[in-house]
């Protein structure tokens, strides 16, 4: 095989320059990835799904802190899986919830995710309630916990280490990106720099740490892929995990898309910016989803393609293999 040697950065989506390196899809399950499934499997014994849980009840942006102002994608259940039992018990939303998971992905034991708003923007104490409720039930394996990057306070890290000593704890963050003006542009209130210290910090106190990016922006281009993918190999984390930026109702991007002064990216074109970023991405870093997946789609505006799940999960995939690309192809 030839291969050059030469680190490049290729504007063109199809084709970039690098080294080339073996596929191990093979032992990924055929997917052209590392999933994310197979992290816990190999952990924990059994397949192991998460259980999307909400006890915050707000976020820095909504109060207006430092003048920010609601991300431009979020609704109003702050990125909640189940907006219908959000404000229950939380006992009762891993009851209900596990349930659904449990059925729809034939599971037994679950990761208690802390998923809506920004869960370390509220008393610790809660958050310590919520942990000991979650690990209460013998079929949960650990807790994770979805938070903003600059929202890390010492005490909720020294507790997240602390749990860490008895059981899996997993800590994602928000970055969506690291272009500070695409992160400007959706009113996220933070620099990429402050979300690499906030990653930096929770992989300092010995965390599982994970982050989530958004491809779609109106500025995006693939040097800026690759260099994202670049930068996540880099930095320390374990898992990322992929969303495309799509309008739903009651946000901010409604009106925006309304107007004609954002339009989604075609089903087609993002999955080349999840192909180049696989191609890119180290072998060792785990991918939970390589699209967003949510389950209040009569929320969702456009595009439509977002709203046919597996079709759409089945056209990244397909394109992806189509380009011969594969998790750490050109990793160098
Ligand atoms: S994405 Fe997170 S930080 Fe932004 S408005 Fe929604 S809940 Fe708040």
């Amino acid at each position: 095989m030839q291969v050059d040697k030469t680190p490049q950065i290729n504007e063109s989506a199809s084709e970039p320059a690098g080294a080339l390196v073996a596929a191990p899809v093979a032992s990924w399950n055929g997917k052209p990835y590392f999933p994310i499934s197979q992290v816990y499997k190999e952990r924990f014994g059994t397949k192991v799904v998460k259980i999307p849980v909400s006890v915050a009840e707000t976020c820095p942006n909504r109060e207006g802190i430092r003048g920010m102002q609601t991300c431009i994608f979020c609704d109003v259940h702050g990125s909640f899986a189940y907006p219908d039992s959000q404000g229950d018990e939380l006992r009762d939303q891993i009851l209900n919830h596990r349930k659904k998971v449990a059925d729809r992905f034939n599971a037994a034991r679950f990761l208690v995710y802390f998923q809506a708003y920004t869960t370390t923007f509220q008393q610790l104490a809660k958050l310590k309630q919520g942990f000991e409720t979650a690990l209460s039930f013998d079929d949960v394996v650990g807790c994770v916990v979805g938070t903003r990057p600059d929202t890390l306070s010492s005490a909720v890290l020294d507790f997240w280490k602390e749990q860490a000593q008895k059981t899996y704890v997993s800590i994602e963050l928000g970055v969506q990106s690291f272009d500070d003006d695409q992160l400007i542009w959706m009113r996220r209130g933070h620099t990429a720099a402050q979300s690499i210290k906030g990653i930096e910090r929770v992989a300092a106190a010995g965390l599982d740490t994970g982050i989530h990016l958004i491809f779609g922006w109106p500025t995006e281009n693939s040097k800026q892929i690759i260099e994202t993918a670049r930068l996540c190999n880099d930095l320390p984390i374990t898992n990322v995990k992929l969303h495309n930026l799509h309008v739903l109702k009651h946000t901010p991007l409604e009106p925006m898309y309304a107007e004609g002064s954002f339009k989604p990216v075609d089903l087609d074109l993002y999955s080349e910016r999840v192909a180049l970023f696989l191609d890119h991405l180290s072998p060792r870093i785990a991918v939970h989803r390589l699209a967003a997946l949510s389950s209040r789609w009569d929320e969702l505006i456009a595009p439509d393609w977002t709203r046919h799940k597996m079709k759409s999960y089945q056209g990244i995939i397909d394109r992806v293999n189509a380009r011969g690309s594969y998790q750490g192809r050109l990793f160098t």
